[in-house]
């Protein structure tokens, strides 16, 4: 049986799904804007259809022109990537009602997971520990809302249940800024997302950024893949990625990933997912599922040799997992560096052209990246141009690895973040494992760089 999948992303998540495609025999579309025609996936693709204009709304977040070129090219499936397309349950619903599987879950469990309150309701009853808070309606009478909040403690987070992306949240320090910002946060919410309902969370003031990756065959069956640390971040932008998360409290570790399985086979979840957690005084608190393919996914990859892009195909095309739990070996330590084009100091965004460059490669490095000398950066899009991923027995050679790797490693004609990299892969708090999500931010880049 042939099966034809069309691409509906760019960039690196493109070339990967492409290769996956590849090595499944399915036949592949790409698209593409007219800012991106120079892709390296068009070189590889068995047809390629051009969506629009540079602007994303009109080409990659277009479903119309996505749909049209699927039903042009006359595809059987829908790979949607990250970002993009790739949580929009309207979309995913418009593919299945043209006829196209969407490569993903079903909308109706896109909606289910997008929507803050329910995905924690959901967790929760599978038995996730979820951030303590108020997910009720939020009270006509002040008094009411004051004594909420006092006992959930202050500082608070007020969230818009259709929030994303970073936006549509607010962390409240006392009762002063309390009904101010209750309001600007449904408001804004109202706006940005056209629903102002609205939950509120303890903040958790220090936390590390840690999940796990899951996979389920949307029949009920389901496995984790173990964890990764995203502690360090640029407002809410991670930047290195590690697998597994290092120490971890073993009892709540052990708790927390049978839980996120129950919780897979319970909504009998399709394709792969991933359920972020916040991590502080040995608890996992719950934040949000993200149904889609990640970026850091190929360290989850190099620590089990499972390749979860080809997951998502196969599992669309109606197969197995193809591993059941226990046969999942855990091997190593794996860490990604996102380099993207932007100034390492001021990370303003630096497209254009790439004049020349040196990719690492090696014993134990991966290199994910859609570039080459040459190639013009567009202004249009996410500043990621290269993942490099090392794997070494323990996460202290894993460093060494990547120093090494990226001392090969040069890009010229535009800025990238490549010394931030090596800066903070020298630094001693993060070679400790000892880093938040606030390091980088508050400690890291005020001592280091101002
Ligand atoms: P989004 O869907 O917009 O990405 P998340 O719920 O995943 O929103 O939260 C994004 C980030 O905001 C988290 O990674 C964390 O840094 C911060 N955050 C969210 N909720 C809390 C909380 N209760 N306490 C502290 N930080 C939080």
């Amino acid at each position: 049986m042939s099966y034809k999948v069309l691409i509906a992303n760019r960039g690196e998540i493109a070339l990967r799904a492409m290769r996956a495609c590849k090595e499944l025999d399915i036949k592949t579309v790409a698209v593409y804007s007219t800012a991106d025609k120079d892709l390296k996936h068009l070189k590889f693709a068995d047809e390629s259809v051009c969506i629009g204009p540079p602007s994303p709304s009109l080409s990659y977040l277009n479903a119309a022109a996505i749909l049209s070129a699927a039903e042009l090219t006359e595809v059987d499936g829908i790979y949607p990537g990250y970002g993009f397309l790739a949580e929009d349950a309207n979309f995913a619903e418009m593919c299945e009602k043209s006829g196209f599987k969407f490569i993903g879950p079903s909308s109706e469990i896109i909606k289910k997971m997008g929507d803050k309150i329910t995905a924690k309701t959901l967790a929760e009853e599978s038995g996730i520990q979820i951030v303590p808070g108020y997910k009720g309606e939020i009270p006509k009478s002040e008094d009411e809302v004051k004594k909420i909040v006092n006992k959930i403690g202050y500082p608070i987070m007020i969230k818009a249940t259709a929030g994303g992306g970073g936006r549509g949240m607010r962390m409240v320090k006392d009762e002063s800024a309390l009904f101010n910002s209750l309001e600007i946060t449904i408001q804004e919410a109202q706006s940005a997302f056209g629903n102002g309902t609205v939950y509120l969370e303890k903040f958790i003031e220090n936390p590390r950024h840690v999940e796990v990756q899951v996979v389920g065959d949307g029949k009920g069956q389901a496995i984790h893949l173990g964890t990764r640390d995203c502690s360090m971040q640029r407002k809410h932008q991670k930047i290195i990625e590690e697998a597994p998360a290092l120490d971890i409290n073993e009892l709540a570790l052990k708790e927390t990933l049978e839980a996120c399985v129950s919780l897979c086979k319970k909504i009998k979840y399709e394709g792969v997912g991933t359920i972020e957690f916040l991590y502080e005084n040995n608890e996992f608190y719950f934040i949000e599922m993200n149904t889609r393919i990640q970026v850091e996914h190929p360290v989850t990859e190099m620590i089990t040799g499972y390749d979860l892009v080809k997951a998502q195909l196969r599992i669309a095309l109606g197969m197995e997992i193809e591993l059941i739990q226990n046969e999942i070996d855990f091997k190593g330590h794996a860490i990604e560096c996102r380099i993207n084009a932007e100034d390492p100091i001021t990370f303003q965004p630096s497209p254009g052209l790439i004049t020349k460059m040196h990719t690492p490669g090696g014993f134990g490095i991966r290199y994910d990246s859609h570039i080459y000398g040459g190639y013009r950066v567009p202004p249009y899009y996410d500043s990621l141009l290269s993942k490099v991923i090392t794997l070494a027995n323990t996460r202290e050679s894993a460093i060494k690895r990547m120093l090494s790797a990226l001392d090969e490693f040069f890009i010229q004609g535009i800025k990238t973040n490549h010394s931030l990299h090596q800066d903070v892969l020298r630094d001693k708090t993060f070679a400790e494992n000892k880093h938040t999500i606030n390091y980088l931010e508050k400690e890291f880049l005020p001592n280091n760089y101002e």
